[in-house]
């Protein structure tokens, strides 16, 4: 079992943490949340003043932040986390962070010595208590290797996508094909409505026809047909407006860094922005049916 330094303790880092420390891995946390740490230790991590505290002497650091930014500040500025850090320690980012930022992490970790991944998730909150993350993996085969039985206490599918960056390649690929297809999904059902086709029976034709897909069977907009879905709870989250339109503006800046044509993914930021923009960046990202019907 490993010494563990866990720096992000939000709603999932914290019981990201719990799971490792179920587990059986000791774990050393920190967040600027002083709340979130005293949750982290009411798990049974032991709580550390600051970053570079939490990674003093551990074998592997683990990060789960909000943006590119804050992993650069842990890592390399501010708290200075690699340079703490032992030759040789395992360093897994499982934030969802911008691609050139990854990239640029794991060179700056193999400068100093040390293995890194970038492993953004999918799974939500709900994946993040259950222990059935799926984690992305991008970095050397050997980082991979070494970070696959860590992630395992936190996940149930875990991918080595490829190099460096392959992880938040994988992740934004996905993301903007899920907001493409949820978008979709409302779109169809939208106009059903207005043909006063009922949407159970939608529902049935589309779920096993060619329009079938997760957005319409796991996580359907409409309220009825999918009862476990966000519509059936006045579209509490879930996973948010809010990070759908970040997931989605970093497609778009590696469209656009790489020359990429995403003409959906486009107009999919601009339909989410909008919507997050009228005040709705706290619902579940299927609410975009509403903004969609002009409900
Ligand atoms: P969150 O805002 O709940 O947690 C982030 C935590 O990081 C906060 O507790 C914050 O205080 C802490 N933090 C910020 N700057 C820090 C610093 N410099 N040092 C230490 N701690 C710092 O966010 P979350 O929902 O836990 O998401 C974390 C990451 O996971 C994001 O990149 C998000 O895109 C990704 N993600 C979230 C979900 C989801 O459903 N919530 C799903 C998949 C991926």
């Amino acid at each position: 079992m490993a010494q563990i330094g866990f720096i992000g303790l939000g709603n999932m880092g914290g019981p990201m943490v719990a799971n490792l420390i179920a587990a059986g891995h000791s774990v050393s946390a920190f967040d600027i949340s002083p709340d979130a740490v005293a949750r982290a230790v009411e798990s049974g991590a032991t709580p550390a003043d600051n970053a570079a505290a939490a990674a003093n002497g551990v074998e592997v650091v683990i990060t789960m932040l909000p943006a590119g930014t804050h992993v650069r500040s842990v890592m390399t500025e501010d708290d200075a986390v690699m340079d703490v850090l032992g030759k040789g320690a395992l360093v897994i980012d499982c934030s969802t962070i911008d691609v050139p930022t990854a990239r640029d992490m794991i060179a700056e970790a193999e400068k100093r010595g040390l293995e890194m991944i970038d492993a953004p998730v999918s799974g939500g909150v709900g994946g993040a208590g259950a222990g059935t993350l799926t984690f992305m993996c991008g970095g050397t085969a050997s980082a991979f290797g070494r970070a696959e039985p860590v992630l395992q206490a936190m996940g149930k599918n875990i991918f080595h996508a490829g190099d460096a960056g392959a992880g938040q390649s994988a992740k934004v690929c996905n993301n903007l094909m899920l907001a493409i297809q949820m978008i979709a999904v409302s779109e169809g059902f939208g106009l059903a409505e207005k043909l006063g086709l009922n949407a159970q029976k939608l529902f049935d034709i589309s779920s096993t026809a060619t329009a079938q897909c997760w957005a319409m069977t796991s996580y359907c907009p409409v309220p009825g047909p999918v009862p476990t879905s966000p519509a059936n709870n006045d579209y509490a989250a879930g996973f948010t407006v809010a990070m759908m339109l970040k997931d989605l503006k970093l497609s778009q800046e590696v469209a656009s860094i790489t020359g990429a044509n995403t003409p959906l993914g486009a107009h999919a930021t601009e339909l989410y922005d909008a919507y997050a923009t009228a005040g709705h960046e706290g619902l579940d990202f299927s609410a975009i049916i509403r903004h969609i019907t002009s409900r």
